[in-house]
């Protein structure tokens, strides 16, 4: 019998604002511990939250992102539960009354187009960070306490655990192309938990599911759940039956382990969050971020296929970051030519970026004056082999292309006498390899182009110099 996974995420996004959700202290990370905080994300007894808008105003340009039905009018309410990085004795989130419901992203896996239900959208707090040390004793920061996240729960239906990786870097990819959050996953600005069961092929109905939680990266979400895929497979094949409960991913054993079987659900007695007013979205909030909103990263991958021609591979890595596709588009129409730009990018401007660790503000060369190098490039003014040397110049900060082409005169050698007299020294200082070439081992006129490039350093056009040692050995 063969088996598929029923998956569902359980998402949470960190909302990039400059102060926390209900108070005025600092949004920011990797501050000394317990610096940001103040009566209100500290839970002390009469203080009091007020909404911070600008939380509200990237949860919708989110919703919007993601095709979502957003609300006029939705609700916070009280969760309330014990645990020592939630000061207050409950979290303050919403519940019946989402910001928005309904939403959809879709996308292409292995060349099938899927689309992923977003059940719903919701705004709330982020509780403290706590850090359990070795001896047992364990240290809060509530720093993190008060943060907006942006709660986003989709449908199960992601069928592989490849799958749920994909759409979950598409969904990041997203996030920061409008600018709601950077999703970086090591500082927990992004997290997911995971619903996973399997069923056979064909059925449909759903099997126990199980929730799979500390998948804390890309890696992560495919490696627990292709494991707990396989465990349950195993289990069934046995003759066994799934257990309903929450299961950890341990990176280091690479297996899921049982954390707690849930019995019964919670009881988290919502009701409705009495220090906050029903939030009524004030007049052209929700226009005014659907003006905000930039093309989407997967709208941008198919035009950039379209309309530049690009190949599939390379639009993807054009449109990984915003900035990176915006720098392409600007490329492209300054040297007239888009697979030239973005073989460029995607190979020896991105190996800079990543041996600079940078990005692509940080990278070294203007874009003026690597557009000028690729013209000249493009008009066959220099070979690619001088327009790789010039480009390390320039990273190096030794000038514009044409700066360092004329000092260290690597114009081409154009003159065609000035080069057949290369060809015809390369040949008399190579008398074996001629043998060989005469004898019908033709490949080893690559040594002859060889010795000529080493002797024009590389200011020769290999194409020609392979043609005029053609004619030359032939005669
Ligand atoms: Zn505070």
């Amino acid at each position: 019998m063969k088996y598929e996974a029923v998956i569902g995420l359980e998402i949470h996004i960190q909302l990039r604002t400059r102060t926390k959700l209900f108070c005025s202290c600092p949004n920011e990370y990797g501050a000394e511990p317990n610096t940001n905080v103040c009566p209100v994300c500290l839970g002390l007894p009469g203080a009091l939250p007020v909404l911070n808008m600008e939380a509200v105003r990237l949860g919708l340009l989110a919703a919007l992102a993601l095709n979502a039905k957003v609300y006029k009018r939705s609700q916070f309410y009280r969760k309330n539960y014990f645990y020592p990085d939630l000061p207050k004795g409950y979290q303050i989130t919403q519940y019946v009354g989402s910001l928005a419901t309904d939403g959809s992203l879709t996308f292409e896996h292995h060349g099938v187009v899927r689309t992923v239900r977003i059940e719903r959208m919701n705004i709330e707090e982020e509780a403290a960070k706590s850090y359990h040390a070795e001896d047992g004793t364990v240290l809060l920061d509530f720093n993190r306490s008060g943060i907006p996240l942006l709660e986003t729960v989709t449908r199960p239906d992601l069928r592989s655990p490849s799958e749920a990786r994909h759409f979950l870097e598409l969904l990041r990819r997203t996030m920061r192309y409008i600018g709601v959050s950077s999703c970086d996953m090591e500082k927990g600005e992004l997290r997911a938990d995971a619903n996973i069961s399997v069923r056979p092929v064909g059925s449909e109905e759903f099997g126990t599911k199980v929730e799979l939680k500390n998948l804390n990266s890309f890696k992560a979400v495919e490696e627990g759940l292709t494991y707990e895929y396989n465990r349950q497979i195993e289990v069934l094949k046995n003759g066994g039956k799934i257990i309903q409960e929450t299961r950890l991913w341990d990176e280091h054993l690479r297996e899921t382990r049982s954390m707690r079987v849930k019995e019964e659900a919670h009881d988290y007695r919502y009701f409705p969050e009495p220090d906050l007013m029903v939030l009524e979205l004030p007049d052209g909030m929700l226009e005014e971020a659907e003006a905000a909103l930039p093309e989407l990263p997967e709208a941008r991958r198919k035009r950039f296929i379209s309309e530049y021609g690009l190949r599939p591979d390379i639009a993807e890595v054009m449109v990984q970051e915003r900035d990176i596709a915006d720098y392409f588009e600007d490329l492209a129409a300054r040297i007239g030519d888009s697979s030239l730009a973005a073989n460029w990018i995607s190979t020896d401007v991105m190996r800079v970026m990543n041996e600079m660790k940078t990005d692509i503000h940080g990278f070294p060369i203007p874009i003026d004056d690597l557009a000028e190098l690729l013209k000249m490039l493009k008009k066959g003014l220099i070979t690619h082999n001088i327009a790789r040397t010039v480009f390390d110049k320039m990273v190096a900060g030794e000038g514009t292309a044409k700066e360092i082409i004329e000092r260290e005169q690597l114009l081409p050698l154009s003159d065609e006498s000035e080069l057949l007299g290369f060809v015809e020294e390369a040949i008399s200082a190579n008398p074996e390899i001629v043998e060989k070439y005469r004898k019908g081992k033709v490949s080893v006129i690559g040594v002859l182009v060889g010795y000529v490039m080493k002797k024009t350093r590389g200011k020769a056009n290999a194409k020609r110099v392979k043609e005029l040692l053609e004619e030359k050995l032939k005669a």
